[in-house]
């Protein structure tokens, strides 16, 4: 009974740590490459300031992934989804070409 008791604790343990470790990998991988041919398309900076403005001329001062009406994320979120780049994440501070605020 002690052996069984203690197996199930190792076991839990271990599938515990497993999905742990796996959803902290998601999360690191999430995150959206500025490198990204999409993000390179649209100009993605995962910091807003470095936008390309003279390919970009739209972009405005104090644009930024976290005020875009296509951004998943909460205010208070590093990154989060944007509705352009599937399951990838992009950076609160971040911008890009498709940047809207209605
Ligand atoms: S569409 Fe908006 S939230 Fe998505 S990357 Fe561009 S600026 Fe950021």
């Amino acid at each position: 009974m002690k052996t069984s008791r203690r197996g199930f604790l190792l076991f839990s343990v271990g599938v515990g740590s497993s999905l742990a470790l796996s959803g902290r990998a998601f999360a690191d991988s999430a995150h959206l490459s500025e490198t990204d041919p999409k993000a390179v398309e649209l100009g993605y900076k995962a910091d807003a300031t470095h936008a390309d403005k003279a390919k970009f001329p739209n972009y405005a001062a104090g644009q930024a992934c976290n005020n875009c009406s296509l951004f998943q994320g909460k205010d208070s979120d590093a990154w989060g989804g944007c509705m352009l780049f599937g399951d990838k994440q992009v950076a609160a501070h971040g911008w890009c070409a498709s940047y809207t605020n209605m």
